[in-house]
């Protein structure tokens, strides 16, 4: 029998290589070194009213509580990367281990099972801009930070959405105009997730303004601590601060450090896009999610785990999540084998926020007023930080509106709507 090896978006394989550890080997492997460094979440059942009740979608926390779970994330990573499940099925070249993707997926599950530090900071790094500049960036600039944003050394973050331009991200405005081998960046960025942790960051500019929009974008890796970057921290509703408008005034970012070709920024955002989608619908990008074990709880807690509406409810949400899951598995299996999912992508992070709006009606449902007003009983208001958190969800990584576009031309072959004169 003939195996063929299909070439993954990573460089690795997909199959039995010639990296000779079978998946057994390895997973025992992975099993080990869990064993040795962290602590097994079987051991601590969910127990209603003890520990952390927080349940929001995006961190509320102060400078030092940043900087604090920075630290123990970077040390986590480090440790892991140094074992070698760091970025398991990346080329050697560059750091990777060059095992097939579903090695990666095979350490997940069995890390699943052990309580370790939350690795929202580097949510963006690893899910979207790393694939983009394995994809599109230089040997240096693929030498220069692969390893290090794997390792957990630097933070990457997504400088694409500027004030008058989001959905329509082709319409952006900050310029980039080329000075020798050096290219000199003016505008503003917003909405900027984890900037003011951030070592470097993938931006598009516009470098051609006469020629149809899309076509006049160019993508760079730029230095966030080079002269000329200003990072401002944006308060949302639910009090925290995670977001940020990036000013740039005449920074300087080298030639050897653009991704793709100049002008050809659209097809670099669209790698970015692609895999900020299958991150966020798979629950991944930092995005905490609330368990169905909580909800049930919740349930009990309240004394409303009999009535019929509330467990009709209940059981849509669980069946939701289920199925959001499973889509986005779809795409990820696409991957596995070296093709590229198509409107999946959009479908998963569609069902996954569709699920969050129907948790906040089963929310409302089981808790009344406590959802809105602190009484300070355990588990009840905290909700209140996963309901203003939902529309954010809603609108980033592409709007519910526009992921039923995509859906309704792309999959439904519904008429294209009328571009706006
Ligand atoms: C939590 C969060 C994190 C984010 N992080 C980042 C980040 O790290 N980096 C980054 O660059 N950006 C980030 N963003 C910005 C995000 O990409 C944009 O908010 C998003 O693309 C929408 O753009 P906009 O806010 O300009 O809204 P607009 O595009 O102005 O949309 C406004 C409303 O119009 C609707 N709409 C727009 N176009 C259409 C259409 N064609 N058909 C139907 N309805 C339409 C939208 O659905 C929405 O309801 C983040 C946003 C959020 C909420």
């Amino acid at each position: 029998m003939t195996t063929v090896a299909v070439a993954g978006q990573d460089g690795s394989e997909s199959g039995e290589g010639s990296h000779g550890m079978g998946p057994d080997a390895f997973e025992g492997e992975a099993r080990g070194f869990l064993e040795g460094h962290a602590t097994r979440r079987s051991d601590e059942a969910f127990v209603w009213g003890e520990g952390s009740d927080s349940v929001g979608l995006f961190p509320e926390r102060t400078p030092a509580q940043e900087a604090a779970d920075l630290a123990a994330a970077r040390a986590w990573a480090q440790t892991v990367f140094d074992a070698g499940f760091g970025w398991i099925s990346g080329p050697p070249a560059y750091g990777g281990r060059g095992l097939p993707r579903e090695y990666q997926r095979i350490y997940n599950t069995v890390a699943a099972d052990f309580r370790t530090p939350s690795m929202a900071a580097y949510g963006i790094g690893l899910g979207m801009v790393a694939p983009t500049i394995l994809a599109h960036a230089t040997e240096e600039v693929k030498t220069a930070y692969l390893r290090a944003m794997y390792r957990g050394d630097i933070v990457a973050c997504q400088l694409f959405s500027e004030p008058g331009s989001g959905s329509d991200l082709a319409s952006l405005q900050t310029r980039a105009i080329r000075d020798g081998h050096e290219w000199i960046v003016n505008g503003q960025k917003v909405w900027t997730s984890g900037a003011q942790f951030s070592d470097i960051g993938e931006i598009i500019c516009r470098t051609d303004p006469d020629v149809p929009k899309h076509r006049g974008l160019t993508g760079f890796v730029v230095d966030m601590h080079a002269s000329g970057v200003e990072v401002r921290p944006l308060r949302q509703m639910t009090g925290g601060a995670s977001f940020n408008e990036v000013f740039f005034t005449d920074v300087r970012i080298p030639d050897s450090h653009r991704l793709g070709e100049i002008n050809g920024g659209w097809t670099v955002a669209l790698t970015t896009l692609m895999n900020e989608r299958a991150a966020i619908g798979g629950g991944g990008g930092g995005v905490g999610l609330p368990t169905s074990t909580r909800l049930v709880e919740l349930a009990r807690a309240m004394g409303r785990s009999s009535d019929p509406l509330i467990r009709q409810q209940l059981a849509e949400v669980i069946v939701n999540e289920q199925v959001a899951r499973y889509t986005n598995l779809r795409a990820v299996a696409k991957l596995a084998v070296g093709q590229l999912p198509g409107p999946e992508m959009s479908l998963a992070k569609l069902s996954l926020t569709a699920n969050m709006a129907r948790t906040c009606e089963l929310l409302a449902s089981v808790l009344g007023p406590a959802l809105i007003a602190d009484t300070g009983a355990w588990g009840t208001y905290a909700w209140s930080e996963y309901l203003l958190g939902v529309p954010g969800m809603r609108i980033a990584g592409g709007s519910d509106e526009v992921l039923r576009n995509i859906l309704g031309e792309r999959v439904l072959g519904l008429p294209k709507e009328p571009a706006p004169r």
